[in-house]
Formats: C-alpha cells, structure tokens, sequence
C-alpha cells in the first residue's frame, strides 16, 4: 500500500472506532513507520528485508497493548495535554496510539499483500483483496476503492457517535409528522 494509502485508511479506522480525532492523527503519525524504519535500518539493502522485520505485528502490538494497559485504555484527551494535570496517562495513550498506527500499517499491507506472522523473516499471511499499481507511489483503483470504503465508513461511525437510536427515530416521526 502506498503512504498516502496507509495514512488516510488508519486515520479513518481510528477516528471510527474511537471518535478521538487526536488519536486518530497519532495513528495516521505512526502508519508508515513500518515502512520509513526499513530505509532508516537497511538503506539500500531494503529491498531484500521488505514487509520483514520491520512488519512483524507482534512486537507492534506488545507495545501497544503495554501503553494502553499501562493507563487503563483510555483515548488521550487533548484538554489534559494541556492543563498538563495528570498528563502523563494521556502521553501514555498518545504514544499507544501511534504504535497502533504501526499494528494498523501490518493489517494494511496484508490485505495487499503478505506479511510474517509467527516468524519474523517469512512472509507467510495475506490475502489480496486488491492490487498495487505498478508505479511507486501511484494509488491502484482497488487502493483507491479501499481507502473510500475506510474512509465512508469512519465518518459514518463518527457520525452516529453523536446519534442515538432514540434521536434517529424521533428524527423520523418528526419527517413523518411534516408529510
Ligand atoms: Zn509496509
């Protein structure tokens, strides 16, 4: 998946699921460390170690897991980052979030291709649900209809955050009423 792919899926899955555009954009911060961590450790010999190492879940998720667990899975507020009075939690969260980027990133790629699961240097998990456009960078139409889906559903679940089943159908006898 190209950065543009993973940036603006993971921003979505996790504005969806959390509602917390803060977490949301730590996500987005973490989703091509994966990728940018291949450049930084091999350099040019990246290639060989692509989608390897570096996109193991595994060690991902356990730091994850540790800072979520650490302050009890709480979504970081922005307001306690700034009062500054019991931040620490919401660092903690904060930086939670942006390995979950990482974890988000492996799920990613595996849909477009494979990804190791219990061992580090084999590709071995994967489906392809869509394919890679053939130029680096360029987003495929299946790339570009995933992104969408991600992207419809978030604001979908965002918006219904707000929305309870009682407002939604009261929302609707009020139409009726005005037919
Ligand atoms: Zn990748």
């Amino acid at each position: 998946m190209t950065g543009k792919g993973h940036r603006l899926s993971t921003f979505s899955i996790v504005l969806g699921a959390t509602g917390s555009p803060l977490a949301a954009t730590l996500s987005l911060l973490g989703s091509t460390f994966p990728d940018s961590s291949e450049y930084l450790i091999f350099g040019k010999r990246r290639n060989r170690y692509h989608r390897r190492y570096t996109h193991w879940f595994i060690p991902w998720a356990a730091l994850a897991y540790t800072c979520f667990k650490r302050v009890g899975w709480i979504v970081p507020r922005l307001s306690a980052l700034v009062d500054g009075r019991g931040a620490h939690y919401d660092i903690w969260a904060c930086v939670g979030f942006w390995f979950m980027g990482c974890v988000l990133h492996i799920v990613e790629d595996a849909w477009c291709g494979t990804v190791p699961f219990l061992r580090p240097w084999k590709r071995d998990i994967g489906i392809h649900v869509f394919h890679m456009s053939k130029k680096i960078g360029e987003m495929s139409r299946g790339e570009k209809n995933f992104v969408h889906c991600c992207v419809l559903i978030a604001i979908f679940s965002f918006c219904f955050r707000f929305l309870t089943v009682e407002k939604f159908l009261s929302f609707f006898k009020i139409l009726w009423s005005n037919l």
